[in-house]
């Protein structure tokens, strides 16, 4: 499928990463089909997409026209039958291989022949989600960087079965959206988690064996390696349960000790301090 034939998207998740997409294909023109199972979801979708469409207005990065016609493109549904007439369905739900095989089993009945199946999981195995449907070479990794609007990055992982034609039309829409595609084999963690978690669990231990404290670590990074932000306080935007999720995929996946998790790392989880989104992580926002 080439690109100019995308004219309806389905998104699966209306949460952090749902909206952000939805926004993206919404502002291009895109009939947009948002899904979420809780209808709280969707209202706030709704309402983030139109805050971001009129701060573009004001900004003058986006005419008054283009700005109500994404709002007019963007449909939110309850019912996930209402994406049956999408090219390109883009899952954004919980970070659960269980719940994401259900779903793709679920979209695999539902979605046109010709529909590509893409998901924008950070680390669960795109070859074991396109098991759950009879279509593996239309299921592919196509994984926005949080906030997909500002983020520059898409990510896209080829499964085991993914065909050259649904690489070429995913990548085409990817930089349809502006942005720039990088492309990974499936392997646990891809490419930039493969990287950034074992430095970021890298800074947990630091701060664990009392190499420093954690402002000092942050600032080395920060004005030392010329990151706009410190691991530490990445780590607390992107949640620490998604920390520790991601290095026990890489540590189970790659079967190497250096990958193991940080005990400081888990017990800040179990104690559910789990960053910006709860107040509190390995910094206090309250
Ligand atoms: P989120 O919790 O903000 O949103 C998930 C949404 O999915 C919720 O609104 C929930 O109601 C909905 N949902 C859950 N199960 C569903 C189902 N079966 N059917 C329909 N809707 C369902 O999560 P998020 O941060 O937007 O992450 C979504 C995905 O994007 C995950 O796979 C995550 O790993 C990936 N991701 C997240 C980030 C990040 O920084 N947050 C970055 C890149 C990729």
């Amino acid at each position: 499928m080439m690109t100019e034939e995308i004219k309806i998207i389905g998104v699966v998740g209306g949460g952090q990463m749902g909206s952000g997409i939805a926004l993206l294909a919404a502002a291009r023109g895109i009939d947009v089909w948002l899904h979420d199972t809780d209808p709280n979801a969707l209202t706030r979708s709704r309402k983030y997409v139109s805050g971001f469409v009129q701060t573009l207005v004001s900004k003058g990065h986006l005419s008054q026209d283009a700005g109500s016609d994404a709002l007019v493109h963007l449909h939110c549904t309850s019912n996930l039958e209402d994406l049956h007439s999408s090219d390109v369905i883009i899952e954004a739900i919980v970070e659960s291989e269980d719940v994401k095989r259900k779903l793709f089993s679920e979209l695999d009945k539902i979605a046109k022949a010709s529909c590509i199946l893409a998901s924008n999981t950070s680390s669960i195995s795109i070859t074991r989600l396109a098991s759950a449907t009879n279509r593996p070479q239309q299921v592919i990794g196509m994984h926005f960087m949080n906030p997909p609007p500002i983020m520059r990055l898409v990510e896209i992982v080829r499964g085991a079965d993914t065909s050259d034609a649904s690489f070429s039309a995913t990548k085409s829409l990817a930089e349809r959206f502006g942005k720039t595609v990088i492309c990974s084999q499936d392997y646990p963690g891809f490419i930039v988690n493969r990287i950034l978690m074992p430095m970021i669990n890298e800074a947990f231990y630091t701060l664990y064996t009392g190499v420093a404290s954690k402002e000092d670590i942050d600032t080395g990074m920060k004005l030392g390696t010329n990151h706009p932000m410190g691991p530490l306080e990445l780590a607390d935007f992107i949640g620490l349960d998604v920390c520790l999720s991601i290095m026990k995929i890489l540590h189970g996946g790659l079967g190497d000790g250096r990958y193991a998790p940080c005990p400081l790392l888990v017990q800040y989880v179990d104690a559910g301090r789990l960053g910006r989104k709860r107040g509190i992580g390995v910094y206090n926002y309250r």
